[in-house]
């Protein structure tokens, strides 16, 4: 993330509505990246998510017919806001899923909502299930990918929830931020049929011999645990379950790498730019970073930032994420990228 200052000149983060500094209401434009004070004279608007629920500090997208920014046009299904608790924990999805679309942007890769093209946009849905709402008829619903969907289940916005889920599935990492990356790792995924090298190169690298039915695949990984010896090929347990779950865990990887780097970048940790370094320079510089950032972690008694190691076979998966998102910049040109 790169650093955001007010035009006053006080900083500013991501997550701003206002400026501490001058007291000014800012939103941000994704247009320009940059942070707009929203007033009289300035003839910008807040996003209605923004001014009706407080859920959204970015700017209503020019000409908009909704009052809604860039992102919350990618809402498909939004909370039940009758219910209590429920719009904080929008808010909460709402923040992560900025990021993440930040993120997509960035990369220049098509980052459309699937009202403007069925075939490669994607839409976010955000529900509950009956373990927190009766009134709700799925008894449980699991958040996920399915032809352009990404269903988050709101619960995981609740840090307790979330946390018993942690415990349940023996996850290393489970956080609001790593569900929106994976998912969209799932949606990517049905890009690399478009660039037959790079499909032939995931069909040696993820998919291997892996046989199995995606859900017999899940059932086993829930039951037995992840492969023996997993650390030797994949970045985290579950993406051992699975050659899909593998390409997902690794693209939210991928995303950590960039993201981290780039606030790295801006706040003086490292001195390349992101466009200065291939993949593997990128890799080198997050390793040395991140032996840093752990032992910084553990001087002030909390878990450590990145608890993975990056291994060999995961470098060469990460390269083939870079080498499809640097296709997808130039590709499929029928697009209208944002
Ligand atoms: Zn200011
Ligand atoms: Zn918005
Ligand atoms: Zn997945």
């Amino acid at each position: 993330m790169r650093r955001l200052f007010c035009s006053c000149g006080g900083e500013l983060f991501f997550d701003s509505k206002t400026c501490v500094t001058c007291k000014s209401d800012v939103g941000f434009d994704i247009q320009t990246k940059r942070f707009e004070c929203i007033s009289n004279e300035n003839k910008v608007r807040r996003c209605q998510n923004g001014v009706d629920y407080g859920v959204c500090n970015w700017l209503s997208a020019p000409n908009s017919a909704t009052g809604l920014c860039y992102s919350c046009e990618f809402n498909r299904i939004i909370p039940d806001l009758s219910r209590s608790k429920n719009i904080e924990k929008w808010q909460i999805l709402e923040a992560a899923k900025k990021r993440l679309l930040y993120s997509l942007l960035k990369l220049g890769i098509p980052c459309i909502t699937k009202w403007s093209s069925d075939k490669y946009g994607f839409v976010f849905d955000f529900i509950e299930d009956q373990r927190t709402n009766p009134d709700i008829s799925e008894e449980y619903v699991s958040t996920g990918y399915l032809g352009g969907i990404i269903t988050i289940n709101l619960n995981e916005a609740d840090p307790v929830f979330r946390a018993q889920q942690k415990e349940a599935t023996n996850e290393i990492y489970r956080t609001v931020l790593g569900h929106f990356r994976h998912e969209s790792g799932h949606h990517f995924y049905n890009f690399i049929k478009y660039f037959p090298d790079l499909d032939l190169e995931y069909q040696k690298l993820f998919r291997g011999t892996c046989e199995v039915d995606y859900e017999d695949a899940l059932k086993d990984f829930y039951t037995y645990g992840p492969k023996a010896n997993w650390e030797r090929n994949f970045i985290t347990p579950y993406a051992s379950a699975h050659h899909l779950e593998d390409w997902a865990e690794t693209w939210s990887h991928y995303l950590i790498i960039l993201d981290s780097l780039e606030t790295a970048k801006e706040f003086g940790l490292i001195n390349e730019t992101l466009d200065q370094c291939d993949i593997y320079a990128k890799i080198s510089r997050w390793q040395d970073i991140t032996v840093g950032l752990n032992e910084i972690n553990r001087s002030v008694g909390i878990e450590d930032n990145y608890p993975f190691v990056i291994n060999h076979t995961t470098i060469k998966k990460l390269a083939l994420i870079e080498e499809l998102t640097q296709k997808l910049k130039s590709h499929l040109p029928d697009l209208a990228i944002y």
